[in-house]
């Protein structure tokens, strides 16, 4: 069980393999402060998504050791651990139903108003009274009713929603025009205040905004520091 947690992160001496003698991960010391933004960064195939996979627990290293809290995700149980790190991935998720329910998703005792309230945090608000039923309109898994930059908005305030004190972000690489572009920027800073995050970063701006980047190649940190610093 993990209790209400703070959202210290830190991956000990980390060493992972999906296939025997082939590591993904060569030994990754990291540690994460509570609150903080780490944008993860590296050539394709570097272990950025092994990374997060470990710290949502998709997979246990082979050595070393992932710990929110001190506490080793080993003892935790999947379910706690879902309840506290929140994932955005890439390929926005998106099921047949109202925008409504995409919002709520897991949060089934959420308020119309919290619903409300979280979209316009992360300026989805306008875009869905826009829509022909505003929050009511139903959308498709693979329909094309939305842009791509309008379905990581929605994402967003789901995830501000379920409110996580870890959130896990694959960044979109679509591309998007400027005006959302934008707007996804401020969501974003708004989604992340208050938490500690990772995201597999793929836009600059992402990358300035963040406190901790981490450069990655081959499964090993080859550079860590501030935007300044770097
Ligand atoms: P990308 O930018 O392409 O998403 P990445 O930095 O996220 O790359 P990872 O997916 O973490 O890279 O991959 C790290 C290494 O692990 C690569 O050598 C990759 O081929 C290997 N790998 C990743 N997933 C698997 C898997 N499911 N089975 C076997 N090998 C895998
Ligand atoms: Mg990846």
């Amino acid at each position: 069980q993990l209790p209400a947690i703070e959202g210290h992160v830190r991956l000990d001496h980390v060493v992972f393999e999906y296939e025997k003698n082939r590591p993904a991960l060569k030994g990754i010391d990291l540690e994460v402060k509570a609150g903080q933004s780490v944008a993860l960064v590296g050539h394709t195939g570097s272990g950025k998504s092994t990374i997060i996979n470990l710290i949502c627990r998709f997979y246990d290293p082979v050595q070393g050791a992932v710990r929110i809290d001190g506490e080793d995700l080993r003892n935790v149980t999947l379910q706690s651990l879902r309840e506290q790190v929140g994932i955005v991935l890439q390929d926005t998720f998106i099921f047949s139903g109202s925008i409504r329910d995409n919002i709520r998703f897991g949060r089934l005792d959420a308020t119309d108003e919290e619903i409300e309230l979280a979209a316009r945090a992360v300026h989805a608000h306008e875009f869905i009274m826009s829509l022909p039923q505003g929050y009511d309109t139903e959308v498709q898994e693979r329909g094309n009713l939305l842009s791509m930059g309008q379905r990581q908005l929605i994402s967003f305030a789901r995830a501000l929603l379920a409110d996580p004190k870890i959130l896990i972000l694959d960044e979109a690489t679509a591309s998007i025009d400027t005006e959302t572009e934008l707007k996804i920027q401020d969501a974003l800073k708004t989604l992340l205040k208050g938490r500690t995050s990772f995201i597999v970063a793929h836009r600059l701006s992402t990358i300035r905004n963040s406190d901790v980047i981490v450069v990655l190649d081959h499964g090993v940190i080859v550079e860590q520091g501030n935007h300044a610093g770097l």
